[in-house]
């Protein structure tokens, strides 16, 4: 049996990088840029108004006040043909292009308009109101630097610069083989004996979130040549395998068997926590598969702790890891001896900290202590008990420290 961090630290060595594709914007929003994209163009792509109202030659409103006569109008999206000559204007309109001959924007504000004149009623800074050519990207810049997580803004930028695809990291697909004779489907009544497949819809879910694009296969029952074969279906497509249920010490556990069966390099079975014990993962080529346990609750940690790391590895992210924060326990916790213990909590800010307050029920079948908004607080393996008033590291999963109030900004 290997410790938590022995088996995140093996996973993490195992996973490797995946290849990166061309893929259009739409589909590249938390991906990872696999290329350096340099603009061949200026953004704007020529000096323009930043407001409503006149532009000018600068020397004609150093002073105030000054009367310009008023040659044209040039909307946004429009032109000037023409050249502006000194002591006229142009009205203009945000975003419209300065004419050549004009230097300065005067806001409609500070001005009055009568007979084709235009009033300017306070001196003007040379240059005020244009915004230049290429202030916000200038030919040969580069836009997005290889290594970059791909955010909304970036997607902006691109399009701005008429960048319709970005080579970046492929997502990881994820194959998810649920096992168990007992499973039925979620549209079939379950027998007493009989439970619904709930652990598909959590780890596809949890995929998706991580960022991969997920797969459920159909449910294997207890048999070897059941499970061996879905592992081998499972692999065809998948960077990553995920199988649930059967990897125990049980006379119907046969998913160890069956990834040995396949050629996966096993290399742990079993690590010291609760919940998510009998783990097992291994390699094959350059896939990673995972015997999940059956377990609602235990699935869904592990998937947190050890699949959500290697998932945004992967996808070629430098920060893989979950943010954790130190928060005060709220009441004592009894644990298991000699297991680290992942303690579903709720935090909640106290003063510049965190208090962590856990789930009265930490039964390993309570799977509605993980919903949204929970954390997972590492007891220690050593101790049997995690005491109130003590701080302990929290695992922040998505959402945990997601806020209820309008945050109180000094405006
Ligand atoms: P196992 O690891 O196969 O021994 O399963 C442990 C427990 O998890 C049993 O109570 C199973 O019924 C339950 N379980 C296994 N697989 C699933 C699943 N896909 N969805 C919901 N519960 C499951
Ligand atoms: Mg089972």
């Amino acid at each position: 049996m290997i410790s938590v961090v022995e088996a995140i630290s093996t996973i993490l060595d195992a996973t490797p990088v995946l290849g990166a594709s061309r893929l259009p914007l739409a589909e590249v929003l938390g991906c990872v840029a696999a290329e350096d994209v340099t603009s061949s163009r200026a953004v704007p792509g020529a000096d323009n108004s930043a407001m409503d109202g006149f532009a000018v030659h600068a020397s004609d409103v150093a002073t105030a006040p000054a009367r310009l006569r008023i040659v044209g109008t040039v909307p946004a999206g429009s032109l000037l043909g023409e050249r502006i000559a000194k002591g006229t204007a142009v009205k203009i309109f945000t975003g419209g292009v300065v004419p050549d001959g004009a230097d300065t924007v005067v806001r409609v504000e500070d001005t009055e308009t009568a007979d084709g004149v235009v009033t300017v009623r306070v001196p003007i800074k040379a240059g005020a109101n244009v915004r230049p050519r290429g202030e916000d990207i200038a030919p040969g810049q580069v836009v997005l630097a290889r290594g970059t997580l791909i955010g909304p803004a970036d997607l902006g930028v691109l399009a701005s610069i008429g960048v319709g695809t970005v080579l970046a990291h492929r997502r990881p697909r994820v194959a998810i083989v649920s096992t168990g004779a007992e499973l039925v489907e979620i549209d079939q009544t379950p027998g007493p004996a009989q439970v619904v497949n709930s652990n598909a819809y959590v780890l596809a879910a949890a995929v998706a979130r991580a960022g991969g694009t997920p797969t459920v296969l159909p449910i294997a029952r207890d048999r070897f040549e059941d499970i061996r074969a879905r592992f081998e279906e499972a692999m065809a497509n998948a960077d990553v395998v995920l199988s649930t249920g059967g990897v125990s010490v049980g006379e119907f556990d046969f998913v160890k068997e069956a990834l040995d069966a396949v050629g996966v390099k096993r290399l742990f079975w079993r690590v010291a926590q609760k919940p998510g014990k009998p783990l097992t993962f291994g390699r094959l080529g350059e896939r990673l598969l995972y015997g999940l346990p059956g377990n609602p609750v235990s699935a869904l940690v592990c998937f947190e702790v050890y699949v959500w790391p290697a998932l945004r590895k992967l996808a070629g992210h430098r920060a893989i890891h979950q943010p954790v924060v130190r928060a005060r326990l709220a009441a004592p916790v009894k644990k298991a001896t000699n297991l680290t213990e992942f303690v579903r909590v709720r935090l909640a800010r106290e003063g510049d900290g965190w208090v962590a307050v856990a789930g009265a029920a930490q039964g390993s079948g309570i799977l509605s202590s993980l919903a949204a908004g929970a954390g997972l607080l590492v007891g220690p393996a050593a101790v049997t008990q995690l005491d109130a008033g003590s701080v302990y590291p929290v695992i922040v999963l998505d959402g945990t420290t997601f806020a209820t109030e309008i945050p109180q900004f000094s405006s």
